[in-house]
């Protein structure tokens, strides 16, 4: 990527740290905000409905600290941000909003409304994010596909600020993503599908090189940020099995017939498996996984594992006065674990959540958070402690990279390590606007040529006071759940 390369080194860089849980819609949202997902609320794909396995997912109202856009609505000036991840019902800013993960769900994905209709009139329209889990099998249209969601995103960002001026612009790329999850590997090794994946790059550096080709970068600041980093990986450990194993979960959907589910779908020819796992978990989740009594505890979020609370699960189990206890123990059970091939302890680390989180949402997160070692990566499943699938060769890692050029930044500067959290006040502070008083972040100095003094604060608090997170009508939510699955996001 020779246009990126080049940037990187005329530019301030740095490594970028993501969130934990490193999911997109829980780094995005502290990226756009400067918080922890403890102040802002926003922590997986889906969130805890009372009833474990039966997750709401999340949309743009459970954000519920301001975002950039809003600090810059409240100062007066403009932005435009498209395919923002988190940001699906697109809300209201002083500017143009375009929802993420490509219009996700059957609402209006444009704020204001008719900016669709201009889409649709002059480029045919909002291009729909790939279902990476479906193509296996077939390669070449994956990527084809992904080079066309790169190149209408680049043409949507062209014809809307074609029509207006704009203090930010913001543009999410995702197919990077969409392509590493199943091509990591090959990617690193220069595996059987690197020629056929190298193509989505060579698109994503030609579009870094018309965007840049249309930018005086003497007057205006480019930032190149990504919501995360990649590690290959090669087994999946099953958690539920682990808890399961542990005596420490109980459900409907037993070993034997779990194992064997597994089973068949690897045996299955490589374009079905995808769509088998999908069919899968939507019978699981259905009908298949509920908790019967004498269930402690249960995985229903990628990363994450929760108590049976009494009093807080429909199906509570453990009451509060063991709680502390309980965490401990499920703790200790997945850190022990050992790979019967390796030796290695694929669960590196069990978060308690006051150990991560803080702030006034820091009660609505996971009880536990997992971290992983190397080559090892979360699943779902029960039926099979460790297992692997050859269409999954990589996962998030909370590596990612930041890169910016232009009049306020340092040439040729490297940092050595900037938070997802700096990103927001830093970003505010080349606008000349003062951050929110209680921002998790800083303004990330050592890549600033000079501080810019704020000119502008907005106005006090959220520009609108924000409500409880609305869900969304049971037919949006399976449609919207559909989606996530084809995504990976959703188990
Ligand atoms: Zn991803």
């Amino acid at each position: 990527m020779p246009t990126l390369e080049a940037f990187v080194k005329a530019g301030a860089s740095a490594r970028l740290e993501s969130v934990l849980p490193t999911n997109s819609i829980a780094a995005w949202t502290s990226l756009m905000t400067g918080v922890n997902p403890g102040k802002h609320g926003v922590f997986t794909f889906v969130r805890p409905s009372g009833t474990p396995f039966q997750t709401q997912v999340t949309n743009s109202t459970c954000i519920r600290f301001p975002t950039i856009c809003e600090t810059l609505t409240s100062a007066g000036l403009r932005s435009c941000v498209v395919d923002m991840p988190p940001f699906y019902p697109p809300f209201e800013i002083n500017g143009v909003m375009l929802g993420g993960m490509g219009a996700l769900g059957p609402r209006v994905f444009s704020y204001p409304r008719e900016v669709a209709t201009t889409l649709m009139e002059k480029i045919g329209g909002y291009a729909d994010d790939v279902a990476w889990m479906e193509y296996q099998g077939r390669e070449p249209e994956l990527v084809d596909r992904l080079v066309g969601l790169t190149e209408n995103r680049f043409r949507v960002a062209e014809v809307i600020v074609d029509e207006q001026p704009f203090d930010l612009l913001c543009v999410v790329f995702v197919a990077a993503d969409r392509l590493q999850h199943p091509f990591c590997r090959d990617l690193l090794e220069g595996g059987p599908h690197y020629a056929t994946a190298r193509k989505l790059y060579v698109a994503l550096d030609e579009v870094l090189g018309r965007f840049l080709g249309q930018i005086d970068t003497t007057q205006t600041d480019v930032l190149i940020v990504s919501d995360h980093g990649f590690r290959p990986i090669s087994k999946l450990v099953s958690v539920n099995q682990l808890l399961t194993k542990a005596g420490l979960m109980h459900s409907k959907w037993t070993e034997r017939l779990a194992g064997r589910a597994l089973h068949l779908a690897l045996r299955l020819p490589e374009s079905l498996q995808g769509r088998f796992f999908k069919f899968l978990e939507q019978a699981r989740w259905g009908s298949q996984r509920r908790l019967l009594p004498g269930s402690a505890a249960y995985s229903d979020i990628a990363d994450t594992v929760n108590v049976n609370l009494v009093g807080r699960e429909s199906t509570g189990w453990v009451p509060d006065s063991e709680y502390e206890q309980m965490r401990d123990t499920v703790a200790a059970a997945l850190t022990g674990f050992r790979d019967p091939a390796t030796g290695a302890a694929p669960v590196k680390r069990a978060l308690k959540r006051e150990d991560y989180f803080h702030g006034p949402f820091a009660s609505e997160a996971p009880d536990l958070v997992l971290e992983f070692e190397d080559a090892y990566a979360y699943s779902g499943e029960v039926g099979s402690a460790l297992w692997g699938w050859r269409w999954l060769q990589g996962v998030h890692s909370r590596d990612g990279i930041i890169a910016c050029l232009g009049p306020h930044f340092r040439q040729g500067a490297q940092a050595s390590a900037v938070s997802i959290l700096d990103v927001a006040p830093t970003v505010l502070s080349l606008l000349g606007v003062a951050p929110p008083a209680d921002v998790d972040g800083r303004i990330a100095d050592e890549l600033l040529a000079r501080p810019v003094p704020p000119e502008r604060r907005p106005a006090p608090g959220p520009p609108q006071p924000r409500d409880e997170p609305k869900a969304y009508s049971e037919e949006e939510e399976a449609r919207i759940k559909e989606r996530l699955r084809g995504l990976g996001y959703v188990e």
